[in-house]
């Protein structure tokens, strides 16, 4: 426990895997963290997976998560998935807002705020991701683009809903390119959004939220990371697509 924050490390697998090959992946977890203390663990699985590698982790420690999901509540919305559709089939969080949402599909801000909201709504747990580009990083910008990410995301949300919502911190140039932020800047980052947070809402709620970081950790830099004061976990794209390699970044921060 760190200031009495659970860690909690989320594996996301983004369009990877066949199903079959998730089972056997979920599989493996649960035998070595089928039953885990001190750390919260979670996948992000694709929509295809949800049904059988959620047999798998059922009644276990692993939590399942989606990784994104439609703001509507149904309709003509060809291809989309709905917080009806994800409801019935054990799943706990919702992945909200990851840079390849906002980059590569055109999510903005906007539409971020409807989907955190309508995952709220649904009662699950929301992971809301955000982080500056490379460019907003080099001109200056990184405290503005982050406050407008959690401002238009978080405000107006009731104390009850707050509860239920997950940072994480994901710079987008250290997403998948092997690139990771100092200690030194992710700390600087988590301490401005847990401000930005606490100006928001106040101080209690702000000491509480979880703010995970995410670009390329692995093992050899997650216990670094994890250890300082406001990282409270992991969001883990990679690295979480082998036992061997999610296990190193767990057992880093659980031993
Ligand atoms: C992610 O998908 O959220 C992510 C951080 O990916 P990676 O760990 O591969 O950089």
């Amino acid at each position: 426990m760190k200031k009495n924050r659970e860690l909690f490390i989320a594996g996301n697998w983004k369009m990877n895997t066949s199903v079959t090959e998730g089972v056997k992946l979920a599989e493996g977890l649960k035998e070595k963290y089928g039953n885990i203390k001190g750390v919260r663990l979670a996948v992000a699985v694709p929509f295809t997976h949800i049904i059988e590698v959620g047999k798998v982790i059922k009644g276990t420690s692993i939590e399942l998560a989606a990784q994104n999901m439609n703001e509507n509540e149904k309709g003509a919305f060809t291809g989309e998935i709905s917080a009806l559709m994800l409801k019935d089939l054990g799943v706990k969080l919702v992945i909200i807002g990851h840079s390849e949402r906002r980059h590569i599909y055109g999510e903005s801000n906007e539409t971020i705020a409807l989907k955190v909201k309508a995952v709220l709504n649904a009662g699950f747990e929301c992971i809301l991701c955000i982080g500056e580009t490379r460019e907003e990083r080099e001109s200056g910008m990184l405290e503005k683009v982050l406050k407008l990410q959690v401002e238009s995301a978080l405000c107006g949300l009731s104390t009850d809903e707050i509860k239920r919502v997950i940072i994480a911190y994901e710079p987008v140039w250290a997403i998948g390119t092997g690139l990771t932020a100092s200690k030194e800047d992710a700390e600087n980052a988590h301490k401005f959004i847990r401000k930005t947070v606490s100006d928001i809402f106040d101080e209690s709620v702000a000491q509480k939220i979880i703010i995970q970081y995410g670009g390329s950790v692995n093992a050899s830099n997650s216990a670094s990371l994890l250890s300082a004061e406001n990282i409270d976990g992991a969001l883990v794209g990679g690295a979480s697509l082998s036992v061997e390699k999610f296990s190193g970044i767990i057992d880093s921060v659980i031993a």
